[in-house]
This record gives C-alpha cells, structure tokens and sequence, in this order.
C-alpha cells in the first residue's frame, strides 16, 4: 500500500513549482489506490505565515488534489516529538547543548578560519547537562559512509565528512524539520517521501537519524528544481514564482495546470504532451522523472490551456466566462455573449483574456483610435494606401452589405466578391474594414466578428470611420 505526503511549511502561498511536488506523491498515491496525506509542517514559529495553511488547502483543492489524512500539524504533535527525542537521549544518541549563541558562533568561525566546514561533532561537550526545558537538544550523529538508492537520481553515495550533530529540538521546545520529518513519516506510515532536491545534502543525515532510532528508511525520491524562465536559477517565489491562486484567478483551467507541472519534468517517454488526470494517474512513475531541472515555461502553460480551453462546449466556457467578461458588457444579452464566446473560443488562451479580445462588441471604437490605427497600419500593406483609396473602400463595403442578412456565410460571400470587384488584396481592404468595425489591430476571424457585431453596430462603425477618414 503506498503511502504519500505533501509536508509544506505554512510560510506563504504556494507556488507553482513547489505544488508539483504535492502532484507527484498524489499521483503515485493514486495510481496503487494508495493513500495521500497532507501535513502542515509549522515548527518554525518565526517564518510562519498567518492564513497560509488556509490557501495552501484551497489551492490543493482547486487543483483536485484531494488528501485522504490530515491535515496533521506538526504544532499539535509536539508531546510525540519529545518521547522520540527521550527514546534517543535514552539510547545516548542525543544530547542537550547549553552553549550560547556565542560560543557555537565561535565554533563555526574557528573551522570558517580553516578553510573547513563546520562539524558539530568535533566539538561536542564534555559533561552535557541534563536535558531542560528551553535548552536546544542536538542529535549524536555516527559518521559513516553511505549509499542509497533514489527513486529519480539513481545510486547515490556520501562519505562520513557530510554526517554530524544536527539540533532535534529547539530552545523553544518546537522540534527541527529535520527530526519531526523523520518522527512523522514513520509514525504516519509513509512508504515513499517525494520532495525538492533542496533536501538533497540532508540525506545522509537522516539515514543516520533512522538508524539512531532504529527505523527503515522510506523509499526517497528526490525532484529537481523547477526553473526559473529566464536565467539558471531554480523558480522561486523571489525569482517571480507565480501563487497557484493567481492561476486559478486569471481563469486557467485546473486540469491544464495538472498536466503542466506533470509534463514539467516527467514525460512517458513518447512525444505525448496532452494528459487527462486519469491518464497522467495510470502512466506516472518516479523512474521518469528526469534528473535535470525543468524550465518553468509560462508560454507553454497558456498554450495548454488554449487547448483545454477549445475542448470545452460553449455553454461550459459561458459558465466559466461569467466572472471574466469586461465591465462594458453588463448590459448584453446572454445570447450576444455566447456568440461572442463561439468565435472566440478557438484563440482563448486563458479566460482573463476575455476583456482585452472583446471589448470592441461592447465599446465603440474612438475616433482617436481608428485615425491612429489608419496612419500607422500594423498590417504592411494596408501602409501604403492613400486615405481616399480606403475610404472608397469603406463606402463599397457598406453598399455591399447593405442587403447582406448578416449570416457569416453571406458577408463571407460579398466581401470576398467586393475584393474580385476592387482587385485588391485581402491584407489591404480586409484590413480596412477591420480597423473600422473593431478600432482593433487584431481581432476574431473578421466575417464572424462582422456577423456578431450584427448590421447595426456595422454599418454605423462604417458610417463613423468613413467620416473620420474623410476629416
Ligand atoms: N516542510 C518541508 C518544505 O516545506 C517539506 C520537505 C519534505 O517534504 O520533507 O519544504
């Protein structure tokens, strides 16, 4: 039965690379109808963040990473951490460390001025005293060498200079990361510890703290850094690390964020790219997790979420949409909305795009813009044209459709014959046509933009461009 856990300090919000950790324990959890647990590992008072248990379990949630145990707090469990430090007190592998600040200060200055890394084991005290409330409590360490298999970066080995004396519990009677891990992943039975290669040196130290207290270690899986766009440094909340919340809030589909951070970093070994949950919980294993940091691409997350996105019924997206439409488009009929929706649909990436690729059915174009957008034309062609030339098209265009019933299809057919008509280029008057009816250099495929402005706002978009031009 596997067991697996999402262990995350409550310092802040979670962000994207650091959730990929919590999706890969789910997945393996899953996939052998395992167990995934959630524990909020809160021991370190200073750095902790009021309100961030909260959104890390919301984030979780919305992603669908549903936990079956927890959430357990480290807080709430600190009578189990000090029998395990008694057990090894007892077994004379722990011991109190009464030195001030100072003088372990001392301490790691005099090995700085060797050139040496520090190791607390070599300064060990004489005659510790007896273990108190309020005195910091430090693990016996055993140096030795080690060799240990991890489930993504293979064999892996370590000499004895990289064990030593690590503090179990703090003055302030919380325990370290280090010990209350090792305390809870054993007492919570969990069979494989999935987590960031951050952790990495600190292996051998807690494969001589399981020994010291006598356990089997979990199976270890190491995940390298997610990183960071641009640079080589790993994605951190520093660097730019987006809140998974932010994504949920700019309107990305929590399936096309899963199989982001699946596909960062671990691939099937076939070209395949696009994963339903199902498929990523029958096709993930650890052994195809590459070693190698992933880069974090936010180009390639939206171009996912493009194809997640296109893979909805309208009437899905009209759901989902709701919240994201621009303040302009209050006053529209639903039906409007979703014909708008219809021909957007196939180039909406993300639904926070909605205002910016809409306004225009909702807003009339300004003067200002539309003269603006004709003196510096972003399609090439459209550059050379003398104004009179354009606005004999504009008047041509709307004689044409005049009669037109507004049916994509119809307009489709008189403005493809006015271009036969003109003998010009569809980068010269479709440009010229799309400037006046969207005051827009970009917009939705031009003849179903014009059949859902409908006749109306058209015509008179023409009518006012014309005279613009004709100023
Ligand atoms: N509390 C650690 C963190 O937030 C968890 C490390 C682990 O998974 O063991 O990074």
């Amino acid at each position: 039965m596997i067991r697996t856990r999402f262990a995350p300090s409550p310092t802040g919000f979670l962000h994207v690379g650091g959730v990929r950790t919590a999706l890969f324990a789910w997945l393996l959890a899953k996939q052998s109808n395992g167990q995934f647990i959630l524990r909020i590992e809160d021991t370190d008072r200073s750095r902790h963040v009021e309100e961030s248990e909260k959104h890390i379990m919301e984030s979780l949630s919305w992603l669908g990473l549903k936990w079956d145990e927890g959430p357990y707090r480290q807080s709430e469990r600190l009578d189990i951490y000090k029998q395990w430090a008694q057990k090894l007190i007892d077994a004379g592998r722990a011991y109190a460390d009464a030195r001030t600040p100072d003088e372990l200060d001392k301490i790691r200055k005099s090995s700085a001025a060797r050139k040496k890394p520090v190791l607390f084991r070599d300064y060990r005290p004489d005659n510790p005293p007896d273990w108190q409330p309020g005195m910091p409590l430090r693990f016996k360490s055993e140096p030795k060498k080690y060799k240990w298999h991890d489930e993504v970066m293979g064999d892996l080995s370590t000499g004895p200079e990289v064990v030593d004396d690590f503090i179990i519990v703090k003055s302030d009677g919380f325990p370290t990361y280090n010990f209350a891990h090792i305390v809870d992943d054993h007492l919570m039975k969990v069979t494989h510890v999935i987590r960031s290669q951050e952790f990495l040196p600190s292996v051998p130290k807690f494969l001589n703290l399981y020994e010291a207290l006598g356990l089997d270690s979990p199976a270890l899986a190491t995940l390298p850094y997610v990183m960071a766009e641009g640079g080589n440094k790993k994605l951190s909340k520093r660097d730019g690390a987006k809140d998974v919340l932010d994504y949920k809030n700019e309107g990305f589909l929590p399936e096309a964020l899963i199989n982001f951070l699946a596909t960062l970093g671990w691939n099937d070994g076939t070209e395949q790219e696009i994963f339903s949950v199902d498929e990523l919980i029958s096709k993930f294993s650890l052994d195809r997790v590459q070693k190698g940091g992933a880069r974090f691409d936010e180009h390639r997350l939206s171009w996912m979420d493009g194809h997640y996105i296109r893979d909805l019924k309208t009437t899905e997206l009209s759901v989902l949409a709701q919240n994201y439409w621009p303040d302009a488009a209050k006053q529209a009929s639903p039906e409007y909305k979703q014909a708008i929706l219809e021909l957007i649909q196939e180039r909406l990436k993300y639904l926070a795009e909605l205002p910016g690729l809409t306004g225009f059915f909702f807003e009339e174009p300004t003067d200002d813009n539309v003269r603006e957008l004709y003196a510096n034309p972003v399609d090439k062609q459209l550059k050379n044209i003398d104004m009179p030339i354009i606005a004999n098209m504009l008047r041509s265009s709307m004689k044409t459709l005049e009669s037109s019933n507004f049916n994509r299809d119809d307009i489709a057919e008189r403005l493809n014959g006015l271009l036969r008509q003109l003998q010009t280029k569809p980068g010269i008057l479709f440009a010229a046509i799309r400037i006046a009816v969207t005051g827009t250099k970009s917009s939705p495929e031009l003849f179903g933009t014009i059949s859902v402005l409908g006749k109306e706002k058209v015509t008179k978009r023409l009518s006012k461009a014309l005279a613009t031009l004709e100023k």
